[in-house]
């Protein structure tokens, strides 16, 4: 994208930021970074400056544009309905159409083009989180029909921390009847590390790949435990079949009685990942399902919901400036700590990587969980 196209496309929008300064508060990045380049209202402006002619993208609006989580806080507060996150994403492109972007973001873009996936593994080694499931036949969960395709998403199928989720997750469908399949090595990214890297044009491929795997099965549903997955389905795929959120998918498991649950005695939080809370909507199934496990003492974050705090690990953040996405992670932490409880449960393998990343390294006494973990571990 050139600095025309984003003049059409953005200008008006852009002009709109009158500068109050609301949105300053709930951004995690102005928070821990405190500059005004750092904040919302200042990424607006230099929009609209290099729009006006009266700014050059350089490397310094590079690390600006970049340093966002892409979390959406912004616009919750922002009584002129300034759609901040959406006007940095195609600042990005225009970024990466004048060169002027992290380079590693080419790395991602080629090991998507050669493997189809974000961490250059062979494809084929998809379903290698079924290895923590005991006794199960090769190829198991794979299936040529179904009426439920599990989409997995690359992190919980290469990132060792996260593959529990899967594995969870599998276990908990399959004890509650539901016909499902995956897709293995024929299941490709769905392409959203590429909307965050300003690189949308390069997801066509894996969106046509994806789109016809969900033909040729025949299924009426996708199931996602990944919310990023889950979103760029849902606004950019459009496919014609249900997607249903894990977390959707287990409260209509419990409440169809199809899964029973055991007692837990823990004092629990919920952190709402952005792209399954705000950026979907989705917030009252995970609580559902929390709250639906005997013992358990739930407590909120005192920021939940729409005013929920990124974990730090969006936007491709992490990838590009890991210590802003660990100050962001220890902020999250600090939340979590003022609650008083013992476990932290999330529905995202991004949210479970970085809090439980940065608790462990700084030698933090939580536990950190996915909800499929927690399901699987109170089902009986
Ligand atoms: S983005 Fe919205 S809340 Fe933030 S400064 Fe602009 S108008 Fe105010
Ligand atoms: S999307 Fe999140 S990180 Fe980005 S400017 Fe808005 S509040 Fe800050």
């Amino acid at each position: 994208m050139n600095i025309v196209q984003l003049k059409k496309l953005s200008y008006e929008a852009v002009a709109k930021c009158n500068r109050c300064g609301f949105c300053l508060p709930n951004c995690p990045v102005y928070r821990v970074e405190g500059t005004e380049s750092a904040s919302p209202r200042g990424r607006n402006a230099i929009t609209r400056a290099v729009i006006e002619g009266k700014l050059s993208l350089s490397a310094d609006t590079e690390a600006s544009i970049f340093s966002c989580l892409g979390c959406g806080a912004c616009t919750k507060v922002c009584l002129s309905g300034v759609a901040t996150k959406d006007l940095i994403f195609r600042d990005r492109e225009c970024q990466v159409g004048e060169g002027l972007y992290p380079k590693i973001a080419d790395r991602v873009a080629r090991f998507l083009d050669a493997e189809h996936n974000i961490t250059d593994d062979d494809n084929a080694e998809r379903g290698e989180w079924r290895e923590l499931i005991k006794d199960l036949p090769e190829q198991a969960f794979e299936k040529d029909h179904a009426e439920v395709i599990f989409f997995v998403g690359c992190v919980a199928s290469f990132f060792p921390m996260a593959q529990k989720i899967p594995a969870n997750m599998a276990r908990i469908m399959q004890k509650g009847g539901v016909d499902f399949t995956i897709l293995g090595g024929e299941e490709w990214c769905c392409g959203f590390p590429l909307i965050g890297a300003g690189m949308p044009d390069k997801m066509k491929a894996l969106m046509e790949h994806n789109l016809e795997k969900v033909k040729v099965v025949g299924a009426q549903a996708i199931v996602f435990t990944c919310p990023s997955c889950y979103h760029t389905w849902k606004h950019v795929y459009h496919p014609d079949v249900e997607l249903y959120h894990a977390s959707q998918m287990l409260a209509w498991m419990i409440r169809e009685g199809r899964i029973a649950l055991g007692e837990i005695k823990a004092t629990v939080t919920y952190h709402d990942p952005c792209d399954l809370g705000r950026n979907s909507g989705i917030f009252e199934e995970p609580r559902e399902v929390i709250r639906a496990i005997p013992g358990i003492r739930f407590v909120e974050l005192a920021s939940n919901r729409q005013l929920s705090v990124c974990c730090g690990g969006g936007g491709n953040v992490e990838m590009v400036n890991p210590e802003l996405s660990g100050k962001v992670a220890q902020m999250k932490l600090d939340e979590i700590a003022a609650t008083g409880a013992d476990m932290v449960v999330s529905a995202c393998q991004q949210c479970l990587r970085t809090i439980a990343t940065r608790a462990r390294r700084q030698k933090i006494d939580l536990q950190v969980k996915d909800l499929t973990e927690l399901v699987a571990e109170a089902m009986i």
